[in-house]
């Protein structure tokens, strides 16, 4: 993801990638992104602005993901984000989600783990060593799931319907359900009064959105 709009608060596409069940990379290819970008966000994204000059659009890159699960179960961490930014609708019960299954989340006392901190403490895996690698998420993500496969599908088996776990979505800044905190506009606006009272304040600061 890269930031667009103002202060560079919004999410926009900038690369995909997606492994097969053996890690193998099927694709991975950047975006070109629909609204100028304000924040190629380099330190996290690894996203270069030369990176996306001849990139395929939107629309090509959606169908090519869309032909790449076609029928198949997709593996992923925080699947939602994936889904949403790609404006792809995928049935629940296709979907095997590392942030939402209850014995992963059992670990971190019901909540979901980020991914560095799931392929870390429970594989010894170290990952996104500050830039994003999307290849090496979507295979520590398979990784996971290959773990935990057996008892998972075990457990889809057995409890049907109750084993498609819904995704709860909620806003930590504000204390709403329905959006998360990067969609929520009382958090975006504190932001930019953030930057503009940051601005305003100090010269040459480091200062980093959190
Ligand atoms: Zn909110």
């Amino acid at each position: 993801m890269v930031g667009a709009g103002e202060g560079g608060l919004d999410n926009e596409l900038a690369r995909v990638s997606v492994v097969d069940y053996s890690g193998k990379v099927i694709l991975d290819t950047f975006v070109k992104p629909r609204k100028p970008v304000t924040d190629y966000r380099t330190a996290v994204s690894g996203v270069h602005p030369e990176d996306l000059e001849d990139a395929p659009d939107f629309k090509t890159v959606q169908n090519q993901v869309k032909l790449s699960i076609k029928g198949k179960f997709v593996v992923g961490h925080s699947l939602y984000f994936d889904f949403k930014s790609l404006k792809i609708y995928c049935p629940k019960e296709l979907k095997r989600d590392t942030a939402l299954y209850p014995v992963i989340r059992a670990m971190w006392n019901g909540s979901s783990p980020s991914l560095k901190n799931l392929a870390f403490l429970v594989f010894g895996i170290q990952i996104q060593d500050g830039i994003h690698d999307s290849v090496e998420d979507a295979m520590a993500s398979m990784i996971v799931y290959r773990h935990y496969e057996n008892q998972w599908e075990e457990y889809v088996l057995l409890q049907g319907s109750k084993a498609i776990f819904e995704e709860h979505i909620f806003c930590y800044y504000c204390g709403h359900s329905g959006h998360m905190k990067y969609d929520c506009e009382a958090w975006k606006k504190n932001q930019l009064r953030l930057l503009a009272k940051q601005e305003s304040s100090s010269e040459n600061q480091e200062y980093y959105v959190q």
